[in-house]
């Protein structure tokens, strides 16, 4: 894959790039969760993925299903025929020398494909009463009896055991099973006097047909455990891609860390980047380090539970994915790695406040593009969301003013904005209530009031500003100030709304 510019890709484009490819490419690819996890089903914490070795079982397993239940098929009469496989339903399939692979790939997997057969009683007359699967419950009678059975009983079939009535006789084997399993035998329905064959079914389809998805389910069951509950929480986020496959990281503890590092030998220092105070573990990183902390404290604001910092890390990712404020949550974990390995890798200082509001400004609008109506046009939340629409950074030694206005009929006008440095960092905000105006004198003020603050907290250096309004850029013909898109322009919108439920003023 690394042809393929794999690395460029962000990891919830290789995961739709791994399952386009993956049908005719068994590849091996280092991953810090492992392959046979990434195989498993999405409810146990893998991706869903299937191994090509389980996909060549289950195709094999196909033709078993086939040759037991097509025998009016050509290909399977001529199979039959050159491997002596009888002439019952059931066929006799035993390895020979110098067969061909396909008969290699049928005979290994037959064993397991027998044990996902189950016979469906008609006449009675084609299963073997004590050594066939007839009864949902029991796989095979002869393996309950109490007793030794009798060489004459056998070889009986279920037919057998009916009177001419077509009711059960089984008065002459009633001492061989415990009373249980012969009340269990005495519930199925008797054979009677039907004029159907017996037939083969797919124990674990309703339908009793054999499909590859119930085949895939009977070779790999999916276990109860602990943890589905957060993958099922997990796979039902609705956010973008991106972030649950972020989530879905966190959840395997496979995030790089110093700590989980200094365990596979790439690096010898296991402390916190950011704090220096404690080893850099995945709950340490997001939840208990000093900045990650204040971030928690802040957003969540007097909302967060009793045990919110003593949760252990499983717990803590249930409980606040199944919260109201789940995008909340989500975006804040997003940001605050982001946040770290901004400290890493570009030296930036963390920043509380600054993190604050762009994570609010975040899932306001992840929000809106998840339950707004627009959602049922596809290509508007895919705009609102993947589009190169991005704030940028302003050149260096300058600075950005975003601003915007917001005005709701009857409780009157606001205003807001952010300044940042060319770092991306933040600098000063506002907001602000303004009266009763009209959107574009809102976005005016926001404006004004945005070069007010520049100047009296003396920005040295150029000031860019930014409105969404396009109205208000014609109106003011100022150097250096832009249109953008509101996505670009998205935490001061927020800061503008924030603005209507102040006091007048600033
Ligand atoms: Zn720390």
């Amino acid at each position: 894959m690394s042809n393929w510019k794999a690395r460029t890709l962000p990891f919830a484009g290789r995961l739709t790039l791994t399952k386009l490819i993956l049908a005719v490419l068994h590849q091996r690819h280092v991953h810090a969760v492992s392959w046979p996890v990434i195989c498993t089903p999405k409810l146990d914490g893998g991706l869903g993925l299937r191994s090509s070795r389980v996909l060549n079982s289950l195709f094999c397993m196909k033709n078993c299903w086939q040759i037991c239940t097509h025998p009016e098929k050509l290909w399977v009469q001529v199979v039959r025929s050159k491997y002596n496989c009888g002439n019952d339903l059931l066929p006799f399939v035993g390895r020979k020398a110098n067969s061909s692979n396909f008969w290699k790939g049928l005979c290994s997997v037959w064993e397991p494909f027998r044990k996902g057969l189950v016979w469906r009683i008609g006449d009675g007359c084609s299963t073997n009463f004590w050594f066939d699967h007839w009864i949902p419950a029991i796989p095979k009678l002869i393996s309950e009896a109490d007793h030794f059975v009798p060489m004459q009983e056998i070889n009986k079939h279920v037919a057998d055991y009916v009177d001419q009535f077509g009711e059960w006789n089984l008065s002459s084997i009633e001492h061989l099973l415990p009373p249980d399993i012969f009340n269990v035998i005495l519930g199925q329905s008797a054979p009677g006097l039907s004029p159907d064959k017996d037939v083969l079914a797919w124990k674990n389809a309703a339908d009793g047909e054999f499909s590859l998805k119930k085949g895939y389910e009977f070779l790999c069951p999916v276990g109860v455990s602990s943890r589905q509950k957060v993958f099922k929480l997990l796979w039902n986020w609705r956010g973008p891609e991106r972030i649950q496959t972020f989530l879905w990281r966190l959840a395997h503890n496979s995030l790089l860390t110093n700590d989980l590092r200094m365990h596979r030998g790439m690096t010898m220092d296991p402390l916190c980047p950011v704090c220096h105070d404690e080893l850099e573990t995945l709950i340490h990183a997001m939840r208990d380090c000093n900045v990650a902390r204040s971030v928690w404290i802040n957003i969540f604001n007097g909302r967060l539970h009793t045990n919110f910092f003593t949760m252990n890390w499983m717990l803590w990712l249930e409980w606040n994915l199944l919260q109201q404020g789940d995008i909340l949550f989500a975006v804040a974990l997003d940001a605050i790695w982001t946040m770290r390995n901004n400290v890493v890798f570009r030296n930036i200082d963390p920043n509380v406040s600054s993190l604050v509001v762009q994570i609010q400004a975040r899932t306001s609008c992840i929000n809106q593009a998840f339950s707004s109506p627009l959602k049922l046009n596809q290509g508007v939340v895919y705009n609102l969301l993947h589009s190169h629409i991005s704030w940028t950074l302003p050149p260096t030694g300058a600075f950005k003013l975003n601003c915007d206005g917001a005005v709701v009929a009857g409780s009157g006008a606001a205003c807001g904005g952010i300044i940042r440095d060319h770092h991306g960092s933040f600098v000063v905000a506002f907001s602000c209530k303004i009266g009763l105006c009209s959107v574009v004198q809102a976005e005016l003020w926001a404006v004004y009031y945005g070069l007010k603050l520049a100047h009296d907290i003396r920005i040295s250096g150029d000031l860019f500003v930014e409105s969404d309004s396009v109205i208000t850029v014609n109106f003011v013909s100022l150097v250096n100030y832009k249109h953008v898109f509101r996505e670009a322009n998205q935490v001061a919108d927020v800061l503008a709304k924030r603005g209507l439920t102040l006091l007048e003023g600033i």
